[in-house]
């Protein structure tokens, strides 16, 4: 593709470069700015801002001057003359022309001293004054950059914008006059262009027909940037900010905002006019039907491209792709019940508004049709409130209007995108995204332009409501800006032993693509969309090992289902949820599907339960293409359901798989063919973990059966809950925990004497779990002692697989199959597998 930089005569083209105040915030980021300039091949106009936070003192000297405090305007001068000072000694070699800088900058400070002091006698600072008194900043900023940029080998000029760029006149925020800035443009900076001198030109001023000094509202460098870029035919025009570029919402608010690699001409437009301060409001007109490309590039990443502002369309699976919020706004009502009978009411009204010289930032429709409403800044929300009032005063008096109000402390949030026009259910989006989170929304924009919706909230709910839209129209995945690896983002559900252990491993991994954004249990969750940091889930561990719960550590209270929702909402990547709870979970599971969580389990409930529940659960899954792994439900770590399904995929078929898994009864049954007693390894068991906290869940069988179930539901079993040999006697099922263990010692006898016989005849006690397509069962077995199940010591688990190829010796897999770290590592390895898919 040709290079549209370079000319039809193979010229390169010119390009207008503009720095930000945080482009030129001491020597060193000026040396660098100098550096970018003179590595750039081909004609540039540069453009500059005030040095770093010079506008914001200047503007503050003198208010604090005029609100009578004269002091803040000397120190106000002495700063900006130091600064700038500072700068000349730092960039200007000894000499003629450090010499005129340094005494421009001192007449500089001084005028500002004065003007300041004088309207503080007069005690109003008018937007004119204000003007003259600001200007200096761009004027000062030029003033340095054009002989350092000289001095560092580039040639250059500095040319002022007052004799360039003409207005309307109007202080504070005038609107140039293009004909007559192209006409000046063309006469003073082509010459220059044409000798090979760089002009350096102040952003931010102009001058108005009676010849003083205006300026184009703050931000306005950017609008001069592109006032120069249109009049000179440039090729483009690039605004080195201190952003990555132009983001889909601003940063602050929104922490998951990411780069825009490309934004059309009149998206950017629209994301500046509704306050996004990383453009000048109206930056984007001077180049409206240009085919002139913006740049927002990074000042600190310079090999970066930063957005890209053209007419070609891309990223179009984004309907929507920017949010910006206009804070600080009023939503003035005009109401009445018979408005609709008041000829001309929204002429009226917004000339009423115009003759009071305020500008409105949106038009909004109230849920009836008895009013029109508009915001603009709260400042002047008073004004237009009287003017109404006057204008309407006679429908006041008959009753056609009741009144005009004024709500202040609201924003405006405008979501932008050129596709919304295309694409059905934006709108309905954003609503429910704030809805779900109960922000109430108290003015919806008219369809003035199919680029925008916009709604007012209270400026309180501005940032939640931005970063709801935001991940409702998943921004975050928008691509540039963000690390080529796609993360994974982990919920826990549940934080007991097993949880702890995974959110431990996940962290010394040192996987960053995996991370634990939350933890839930049954008092609420903790939550952070940039990952749970590894001490917090130290704390939280430590926490809940004294008993606390997670909303006494600092989470939000809610339920499971609350928390899954609030999290969903956010923007967070690829999200898994992992179940390592003992519970009833499949409701709360099949919705997670349905929010786009893949899952994760080590609770065996779910899919051990009646077989509708478990097909609803894999159908759930496969309707919202969504994946389910459970490997550490059967042998915890083991990998057992993995074994079966690369069999499967490898065109095996598994006819049985049989198997010790009860690590609780495993270490159980072999300590008593070494002669300890029943109870006092039910003991053991529990003091070491082994077994559920009540060891009869283990002793019944209940747990066996379970993984039995899941395991036969592979193989295509449909059929009933199996039944599983109790190993507990009838009288002490029902008995208090405590009482049980009490009594316990009554069963060693009978133990003792049952081992016994088996040992005498070669052989030792195992309980097994047998799954087939057709059967489930689970039962104490003896078991010769030399056999694979029989030799099993410990917690160890042994399952075996007889399948088509291994039907005469069965396919065996076998190891620690019990203990929250190896069930940690089962969970840990799913995940990894979903993640790398
Ligand atoms: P300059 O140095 O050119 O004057 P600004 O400071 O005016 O640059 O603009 C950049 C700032 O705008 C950023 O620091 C950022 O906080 C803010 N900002 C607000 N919204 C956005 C957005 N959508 N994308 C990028 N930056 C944004
Ligand atoms: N210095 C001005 C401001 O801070 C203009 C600009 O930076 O673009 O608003
Ligand atoms: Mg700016």
């Amino acid at each position: 593709m040709a290079d549209r930089r370079v000319g039809s005569r193979g010229r390169v083209r010119l390009e207008v470069w503009k720095f930000g105040g945080a482009s030129l915030a001491d020597a060193q980021a000026v040396r660098h700015a100098i550096a970018l300039i003179r590595a750039h091949r081909g004609p540039l106009v540069v453009v500059v801002s005030a040095l770093a936070g010079v506008t914001d003192a200047l503007l503050d000297g003198a208010r604090r001057a005029v609100a009578g405090d004269r002091e803040a305007a000397s120190t106000a001068a002495a700063s900006f003359l130091r600064r700038h000072r500072d700068l000349a000694h730092a960039l200007v070699p000894a000499g003629a022309a450090r010499n005129r800088l340094l005494a421009s900058a001192d007449a500089q400070a001084r005028e500002y001293r004065e003007i300041a002091h004088a309207m503080s006698a007069l005690a109003d600072l008018s937007d004119r004054a204000s003007d003259t008194l600001v200007a200096r900043g761009e004027r000062a900023a030029s003033a340095v950059v054009a002989p350092a940029l000289h001095a560092a080998g580039r040639r250059a000029e500095r040319v002022d914008a007052a004799e360039i760029v003409v207005t309307d006149g109007h202080h504070g925020s005038a609107a140039p006059d293009l004909a007559a800035t192209r006409r000046n443009a063309r006469r003073l900076l082509l010459p220059l262009l044409k000798r090979g001198v760089t002009p350096v030109v102040p952003g931010f001023i102009g001058a108005g027909p009676d010849g003083t000094v205006t300026t184009l509202g703050r931000g306005g460098s950017d609008l001069t940037a592109t006032l120069l870029g249109r009049s000179l035919g440039a090729a483009r025009v690039v605004l080195w900010k201190d952003v990555a570029g132009i983001l889909t919402a601003d940063p602050r608010a929104v922490p998951d905002a990411r780069l825009l690699p490309q934004m059309h001409h009149r998206e950017a437009a629209e994301v500046a006019y509704f306050g996004a301060k990383v453009l000048h409001p109206r930056a984007l007109i001077p180049l409206d039907g240009s085919g002139i490309s913006l740049y927002v590039r990074s000042f600190v990443h310079p090999e970066r491209p930063g957005t890209e502002v053209s007419t070609r369309r891309t990223l179009a699976a984004y309907p929507v792709k920017a949010l910006a919020t206009i804070r600080g706004q009023a939503l003035v009502t005009v109401a009445g019940k018979g408005l609709m009978g008041v000829p001309g009411i929204a002429a009226r009204t917004f000339a009423a508004v115009h003759a009071e010289g305020v500008s409105v930032s949106t038009i909004f429709q109230s849920s009836s049709e008895s009013s029109i409403g508009f915001t603009l800044p709260d400042a002047e929300s008073a004004r237009a409130v009287a003017a109404l009032e006057k204008a309407f005063r006679e429908e006041i008096g008959r009753g056609l209007v009741d009144g005009v109000s004024a709500r202040r402390g609201v924003a405006v949030i405008a979501v932008v995108g050129r596709g919304m026009a295309g694409t059905p259910g934006v709108a309905a989006r954003v609503f429910s995204a704030l809805a779900s989170s109960r922000i109430n929304v108290i003015a919806i924009a008219q369809g003035s332009s199919e680029l925008n919706i916009s709604f007012v909230v209270e400026e309180g709910a501005a940032a939640e409501a931005a970063r709801r839209v935001h991940s409702a129209f998943q921004l975050s995945k928008i691509g540039g800006g963000r690390p080529p690896e796609r993360r994974t983002d982990v919920v826990l559900l549940g934080f007991g032993r097993v949880g702890r252990a995974l959110a431990t491993m996940a962290a010394a991994s040192g996987e960053g693509r995996i991370r634990i954004v939350a933890a839930l249990d049954r008092s609420g969750y903790v939550f952070d969309p940039r990952g749970v940091s590894r001490s917090r889930l130290q704390r939280l561990a430590e926490g809940k090992d004294r008993g606390d719960l997670l909303a006494g550590l600092g989470g939000r209270k809610a339920s499971a289902s609350e928390a899954l929702q609030w999290i969903a909402a956010h923007a967070v990547s690829r999200p898994v949820l992992v179940d390592v709870t003992a519970e009833e979970t499949g409701d709360l599971l099949a919705a997670a599907l349905g929010q786009g969580f893949d899952l994760v389990l080590a609770n065996k409930k779910p899919l051990a339960g009646p077989e509708a529940s478990y097909r609803r659960l894999l159908e759930a899954a496969a309707a919202a293409g969504r994946r389910v792994r459970y490997e550490a439900t059967v042998g915890a770590g083991l990998p057992v359901i993995d074994t079966f399904r690369k069999l499967v995929e490898s065109g095996d078929r598994v006819m049985r798989v049989e198997g010790c898994v009860s690590g609780t009864l495993g270490f159980v049954l072999s300590s008593l063919e070494r002669g300890r007693p029943f109870s006092e390894a039910v003991r053991e068991a529990v003091q070491k973990g082994y077994a559920e906290p009540d060891p009869r869940d283990d002793l019944s069988g209940q747990d066996v059966v379970r993984k039995g179930l899941i395991l036969a539901r592979l193989l295509g079993y449909a059929g009933p809950a199996p039944l599983a040999e109790n190993l507990v006697t009838p009288a002490l099922r029902r008995l208090p925990l405590g009482t049980f263990l009490e009594r316990l010692s009554s069963l060693d006898e009978g133990w003792r004497r049952r081992v016994e016989g088996e040992a005498a005849r070669g052989r030792v006690l195992r309980y097994v779990v047998v799954a087939t397509a057709r059967a489930v069962r689970a039962s104490l077995r003896a078991v010769p002692r030399d056999s694979a199940f029989g030799s099993l010591q410990g917690t160890r688990n042994l399952l075996s697989f007889t399948t088509r190829r291994y039907r005469t010796e069965p396919l065996v897999v076998s190891g620690p199959g019990a203990g929250a770290e190896v069930t940690a590592a089962g969970i840990l390895n799913d995940i990894r597998s979903l993640a790398s898919d």
